[in-house]
């Protein structure tokens, strides 16, 4: 288990880790996240199943409670007729209640199983194709993760606000979000001094880094930056939420 957290934090793929698993013939637990995963997969390793152990709190060592809730919802609610259906549905991790004291041995520190969580892999697959800023920007309307993708020869980001062509349109339904990221990239020095201007433990001069520095800078401090397609504005989401414009 220790190890599918090491390779996480070497920012290999889910898909990599898992095939690394089966190569080495490694057999796939089946109560890695009893309830979760009912399928029958063999001793086969899947991507939710290693998914799941590396979202799991549990080991950090200690107990975790209220991941998942039971909701009692209308079969049809244009029948009610029909009655009501019991639906297992998952938690946002800041409603878990997480214990204190350890429970059992700890298989992850708390501080990889923190830095895990916001690891994205290297997305270096399709040759010539680098997202620098993959898995660092939000999109504010809706909250997500955009999503790399190439468009017109550039990388570029993304945020289709969960729908997707097997969704229904509708009427008020938000515009797609797009941002290049050579928009992006020649304003993250000017953040970078922004956001440490004030940190004595980071003294020295407010040279601007370059634009490969910021972006480091960003993913070791865990920041990640909302994108407003309004007001083309970048904010962080940290205390002071620093925010520029990128024109
Ligand atoms: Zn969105």
């Amino acid at each position: 288990m220790s190890w599918i957290f090491a390779q996480r934090l070497a920012r290999h793929s889910i898909a990599r880790i898992t095939r690394a698993l089966n190569d080495a013939a490694i057999p796939c637990p089946s109560a890695a996240d009893p309830g979760r995963n009912p399928r029958p997969t063999n001793g086969q390793w899947i991507l939710t199943t290693v998914r799941a152990i590396l979202a799991n709190p549990r080991y950090t060592g200690r107990q975790v409670w209220n991941r998942q809730r039971t909701d009692h919802i209308l079969i049809d609610p244009e029948n009610t007729s029909l009655g009501h259906r019991d639906v297992m549905r998952w938690n946002t991790p800041t409603d878990w209640i997480i214990s204190t004291q350890l429970a059992h041995p700890a298989l992850v520190s708390e501080a990889d199983f923190v830095t895990v969580q916001h690891t994205r892999a290297d997305r270096s697959t399709a040759p010539g194709r680098t997202y620098l800023l993959a898995g660092l920007l939000r999109c504010r309307p809706c909250g997500r993760r955009m999503e790399a993708c190439w468009a017109h020869g550039r990388p570029t980001y993304r945020c289709r606000h969960g729908h997707s062509s097997a969704t229904l349109p509708t009427v008020h339904r938000l515009p797609n979000a797009y941002v290049r990221e050579d928009h992006v990239l020649p304003h993250l020095p000017a953040l970078i001094i922004r956001l440490t201007e004030h940190r004595a433990d980071l003294n020295g001069p407010a040279v601007p880094p370059s634009p490969a520095a910021a972006v480091e800078h960003l993913r070791t401090e865990a920041i990640s930056l909302a994108f407003d397609p309004t007001t083309r504005t970048l904010t962080a989401d940290t205390p002071r939420g620093e925010r520029i414009a990128i024109g």
